[in-house]
């Protein structure tokens, strides 16, 4: 049953379309959360509640405080004491002002106005009067004031916000999902996303389908049109979502979920069989987590152990960089619930759009500057500190390890070495470790591709990560809507790298799989098995539809239809030929 306790159906239905990145649909509350400013309403409040009204503003204004003084202390970090922090002084003056606090007092106290609208009102009240200033000087400390009066309307509503998101679950509205926002949100409230900026690849939905939570991206400035509290639904198969949904927008989504439900018990069938297709081609089908709890997913999904393990999201939240036993204790967590099957742990893959909540020093190009093993080897010691919790993790379960954005033979040398240095400390020091399992590269630069049997001589596998593969290869922006057309995972440039990766890794006998989205993806599969994969790693809600297409295909067919993949026909064409095949085999899954 589509319902959401404790909201009833108020308000006109609106309907907006974006793009559907993850399947499901989901009804609940919007949380919305975004720096757009909205103009506070106004409304009179009761006597009774006046006293809590001016202390709420206290509080955010103590708030607005501490987050200036936070702001200051970075400045003066980066700009390493030239002076330039002393800017938010003037903030801070502007908060301690108490002619404009009193008169907020009083229009609380005897006109009985809400604080919000009292704030705004006395604030607007002194710009107005300074932009009518002819003083160059005054006029731009408009500016200032102006940033402070947001922050403080920001932090009053923040206030209430949060307390109602903490008690309910919610649809997470933002205008981009960054990955500390994935980090540090609470995972068992939020029953999906809905943003104004993303793709299929970006980070807000690759979280999204590990999560198995419904969202849909790229809506045109939705969060102006939506407030928190406002009943949404999230149609993440068709890419709508739906605020205040009428009785019969709800039946209608009750029919859809009947038969998606219907589907889904098929697939509760096949959970502990073999991912091998109808003519005995054995596929390892693993998953793709970011969270440690993700591992319990996997497994009741049926995946073969986790193929990638992301850890940026240990330097996604303001507490930093992790220690060697925090990351020690999350690996051994991991690879145990997982056994008997194992765990491949990437190693750092920072950078690009995966950046540290409050990093200094953005870059021009982030997608080609410092990322990935980059940073890995500019930072030594933060990679042995990594290495070293994977290596004593690797004592006690079966654990392979694989090094990021590698581009380089030197770069995965260099990697290995480092590995290598770690295990002779951990070994002098006479702590319990084990070597990992295996050692793999990821091929997701065009380079590591085109030297991939120099790259193969070095390792037990290389998984494929697609959604950089295509980014570098076709030279788009992956998060970009702008160029999104040119982000062809089925351009030939790509399908020919992919092909020559798995040519070089078995030529050295070793396996290559893929870890990408595009191994999520239904109309990929018959592509990607008919290429020669042994391993696909997706997202763990994902496993159950991908063991089934793969467990509906014909070896035999998909690899002739991946032979006129490599002659010369277009991507259009490709995908063509993919989807009859995914219609052929699996229609049920489809549509
Ligand atoms: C990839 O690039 O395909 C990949 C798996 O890595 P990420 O999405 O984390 O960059
Ligand atoms: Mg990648």
């Amino acid at each position: 049953m589509i319902s959401e306790d404790s909201h009833n159906l108020t308000g006109s239905e609106k309907r907006f379309s974006g793009v559907g990145v993850s399947p499901g649909i989901a009804l609940a509350h919007a949380f919305v959360r975004s720096n757009f400013f909205i103009e506070p309403d106004k409304y009179i409040i009761d006597d009774s509640t006046k006293d809590d009204e001016i202390s709420r503003l206290e509080h955010s204004i103590e708030e607005t405080k501490k987050q200036i003084e936070l702001l200051k202390n970075q400045v003066r970090e980066a700009t390493s004491g030239e002076g330039e922090e002393n800017i938010f002084d003037a903030h801070l003056l502007v908060l301690e002002d108490k002619v404009v606090l009193d008169e907020v007092r009083r229009d609380v106290l005897e006109d009985n106005l809400n604080i919000e609208y009292a704030f705004y009102k006395t604030m607007s009240r002194y710009i107005d009067a300074l932009r009518k200033i002819n003083d160059g000087y005054l006029r731009e400390r408009v500016i200032d004031i102006e940033d402070v009066m947001r922050r403080v309307l920001r932090n009053l509503s923040l206030g209430e916000k949060a307390e109602h998101s903490a008690r309910n679950t919610h649809v997470l509205v933002v205008p981009e999902l960054t990955p500390s926002d994935t980090a540090q949100m609470d995972h068992s409230l939020v029953k999906g996303f809905a943003t104004e900026v993303g793709s299929y690849t970006s980070h807000a939905a690759i979280i999204a389908r590990s999560l198995g939570l419904p969202a849909v991206v790229g809506i045109y400035r939705f969060c102006r049109q939506v407030h928190t509290g406002d009943q949404l639904l999230i149609d993440g198969y068709n890419g709508v979502v739906v605020i205040n949904p009428s009785t019969e927008t709800l039946s209608e989504y009750e029919l859809l979920k009947k038969e998606k439900d219907k589907v889904s018990k098929e697939l509760e069938k096949i959970i502990d069989k073999d991912a091998e297709t109808k003519d005995g081609r054995s596929i390892t089908l693993s998953a793709n987590i970011e969270f440690a709890y993700e591992s319990d997913l996997a497994k009741n999904n049926g995946a073969k152990g986790v193929g990638l393990f992301r850890t940026e999201f240990f330097y996604m939240n303001a507490s930093g960089a992790p220690d060697e036993e925090e990351q020690f204790r999350t690996y051994s967590e991991v690879s145990n619930r997982v056994k008997p099957n194992s765990v491949i742990i990437r190693t750092l893959d920072i950078g690009g759009d995966k950046l540290p909540e409050n990093s200094v020093g953005a870059e021009l190009n982030p997608f080609l500057g410092w990322r990935g093993i980059r940073v890995s080897l500019c930072r030594p010691e933060m990679f042995k500190t990594q290495l070293r919790a994977v290596l004593r993790a690797a004592s006690s379960a079966r654990i392979g390890i694989m090094f990021p954005m590698i581009s380089t033979l030197d770069e995965l040398k260099r990697a290995k070495e480092l590995l290598n240095e770690a295990e002779n400390e951990l070994m002098h020091e006479g702590v319990v470790y084990e070597r990992p399992a295996e050692i793999g590269a990821m091929i997701e630069v065009p380079s590591a591709a085109l030297i991939a049997d120099q790259l193969a001589k070095e390792v037990d596998f290389f998984s494929v990560g697609t959604n950089d593969l295509v980014q570098y290869t076709m030279a788009v922006d992956r998060i970009n809507e702008r160029v999104s057309d040119l982000y062809q995972p089925l351009n030939p440039a790509v399908v020919r790298l992919l092909k020559e990766t798995v040519n070089a890794g078995h030529a050295a006998g070793i396996w290559v799989g893929v870890c990408g989205e595009m191994a999520s993806d239904l109309y990929f599969t018959p592509l990607l098995i008919g290429l020669g994969f042994d391993e696909l790693s997706v997202g763990a809600p994902r496993v159950p539809a991908i063991k089934y297409a793969i467990r509906s295909l014909d070896y035999n067919v998909c690899q002739s239809m991946a032979a006129d993949a490599l002659s010369d026909i277009s991507p259009d064409e490709i995908l063509s030929r993919c989807k009859k095949i995914a219609f052929d085999s699996y229609p049920e899954l489809i549509g």
